[in-house]
């Protein structure tokens, strides 16, 4: 018997007005502002109001995946949907998924199986416009920029060194280079141009990271857009373009609610890149969820060496908040892998490949328990083939060596098969001493903050730097943009820069090769490798199965 898909479970489901679900939240209809019976945004104002709520913050992260991601999404919102279960008063806080991977090789971002977050069709496409909005807000800087060019200059931007790119949401790889402004004096100056999906585009990851609207204006106005002839950093404001693209954000930046299958809260907002930015939902939506709920799950994108990591040196630094609890997403598979097995042979048991994956595991526990001193519990995210010989050995393993697990089957069961892991979590938050620190200082060298990070969470001896890359870091510490935290920009699959590096390496050193200033996000993106800031479409792109039937019912989307 084959499984139901995504799309079908969450168009069987029941789905409640969104105006019973806010009400779980003491939210009535006036605080809503209705996309649908089944959406809504939620004023950014309302943080005003006096809750008296100041709710449990847990974090989930995973260790380092297999291609196809191992479920924290899942994991995400099958634990809450587990603690509302136990009568915990619960806000999902997650990011929006984008159009790019809906439409390429990973499909639906809201979820699988028995835990999601529905309308899962809405969810995955368009929504509620936020990426419209923010790629609108990112074009008007650039055309504002190529405008402030054409009437005369007065900035001196040189157009060679302009980099700032155009934005959509979309996989278009035919778009990264492009040369733009043809067709002589009245249309503009030809010049080297190229578009980011939306995601990859700084105003997302100074929207996410945004206290409010008035720091996201602030933040808008210190994006570096480019340098003069002079060799000076060029900002949005001074281009006046920061009031505008805020006003193009104002209903954008209101957090989205939904609801899981189950009827617990989610905020759904917010979607940086994981790797040249942060990878998590809102600043704005987490502290508001933690406003009006008891207790709120959220997620980081990748595995914990970067995700959770950038959650915690970069949004909760910036932010104040601090989880109580991490969760980190393992499985059976991602564990072979990590043990040596090829992409193709996941699905047969071997305990001795399982076996030899679970240092990397235990690298990640090491590093949130030890470096950031924060309370962790492994969930091994039970997949259908998983046998139970598999399961055990995983689960003895950790035992053995004093690491907190539990065994996760909400996708099969959604919040039933998280009342193990929702148990452990409250049970790892009365434990919690507060103890939680960053794995450095933003006050030191970039060099020392990056050597801390390479030496601390992936296991490195040490740093090299590329003579770009040495070059780069004079020239921002000229301009004074030295102090602020780093973004690292490396592979997903490795806690090394090499993607074939599975398990727990020692021995290596990583190798930066690009240090960027993304001032308006407020952090130093340092590149390990190339970094696709526009993917393309695979051979057999998602969007070939998706579709729509005359009622306007959406299949294919899994
Ligand atoms: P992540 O957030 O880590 O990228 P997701 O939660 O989005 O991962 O899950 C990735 C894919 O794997 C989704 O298609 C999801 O439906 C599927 N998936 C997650 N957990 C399970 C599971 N236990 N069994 C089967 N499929 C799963
Ligand atoms: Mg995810």
């Amino acid at each position: 018997m084959g499984f139901k898909s995504d799309i079908e479970i969450a168009q069987e489901a029941v789905v409640q007005d969104i105006r019973e679900i806010a009400k779980k939240l003491n939210l009535t209809e006036e605080d809503l502002d209705l996309y649908g019976k089944y959406k809504a945004k939620v004023d950014y104002n309302l943080m005003k109001r006096e809750t008296g709520k100041q709710a449990k913050l847990i974090l989930t992260t995973a260790i380092n995946p297999t291609p196809a991601g191992e479920g924290k999404t899942t994991t995400t919102i099958g634990v809450a949907d587990g603690l509302a279960k136990l009568g915990k008063n619960t806000l999902v806080a997650l990011r929006e998924p984008s159009l790019g991977p809906v439409f390429g090789v990973k499909g639906g971002a809201a979820g699988g199986g028995y835990a999601q977050v529905v309308p899962m069709e809405d969810i995955n496409l368009h929504f509620t416009g936020d990426f419209h909005a923010i790629g609108a807000a990112n074009n008007l800087l650039a055309t504002m920029i190529d405008n402030h060019i054409y009437q005369g200059n007065a900035l001196d931007i040189d157009p060679r060194r302009i980099t700032w790119r155009r934005a959509m949401d979309m996989n278009d790889r035919q778009l990264r280079f492009i040369t733009d402004g043809l067709g002589g004096k009245a249309n503009g100056f030809p010049r080297e141009d190229g578009f980011d999906i939306t995601v990859a585009s700084e105003v997302m990851a100074a929207f996410c990271l945004a206290s409010d609207i008035m720091d996201l204006k602030e933040r808008l106005g210190r994006i570096i857009i480019g340098y003069s002839r002079k060799g000076e950093p060029i900002t949005a404001a001074q281009l006046n373009a920061n009031g505008a693209m805020a006003a193009l954000l104002k209903d954008a930046l209101k957090p989205n609610l939904v609801q899981t299958l189950e009827g617990t809260p989610a905020f759904v907002h917010g979607g940086p890149f994981a790797n040249i930015a942060h990878g998590c939902n809102s600043v704005i939506a987490t502290k508001m969820a933690m406003h009006f709920a008891d207790y709120v799950v959220t997620e980081a994108g990748f595995g914990a060496d970067l995700g959770a990591e950038k959650f915690l040196d970069i949004k909760c630094r910036m932010s104040g908040l601090k989880p109580d609890a991490v969760i980190i997403v393992a499985t059976v598979r991602a564990l072979k892998y990590n043990g040596g097995v090829k992409k193709d042979q996941l699905n047969n048991e071997n305990l001795e490949a399982l076996e030899n994956g679970l240092p990397n595991l235990l690298k990640h526990v090491e590093n949130i328990t030890k470096v950031f001193k924060l309370p962790a519990v492994v969930a091994i995210n039970k997949f259908p083939l998983d046998t139970e010989a598999e399961l055990q050995l995983v689960k003895d393993k950790c035992k053995e060596l004093g690491v907190n697990v539990a065994l996760s089957e909400v996708w099969a069961k959604g919040g039933e098969g998280g009342e193990e892991l929702a148990k452990e979590v409250l049970r790892l938050i009365d434990e919690n001493e507060g103890k939680f620190e960053f794995a450095y200082d933003e006050n030191q060298s970039i060099k020392e903050k990056i050597n801390a990070i390479a030496t601390k969470i992936y296991g490195a001896d040490g740093v090299d730097y590329t003579p770009n890359a040495e070059k780069q870091i004079l020239e921002i510490e000229k301009i004074g943009y030295d102090k602020l935290p780093i973004c690292m920009a490396k592979t997903q699959y490795s806690l090394t820069d090499d993607q074939t590096k599975l398990g727990r390496p020692t021995g290596f050193k990583i190798t930066v090769r690009n240090i960027k200033v993304s001032a308006g996000a407020g952090f130093l993106v340092a590149l390990t490798g190339e970094i696709m800031t526009m993917p393309g479409l695979p051979k057999a792109p998602a969007a070939e199965k998706i579709d729509v039937d005359s009622t306007g019912k959406i299949a294919g989307l899994f």
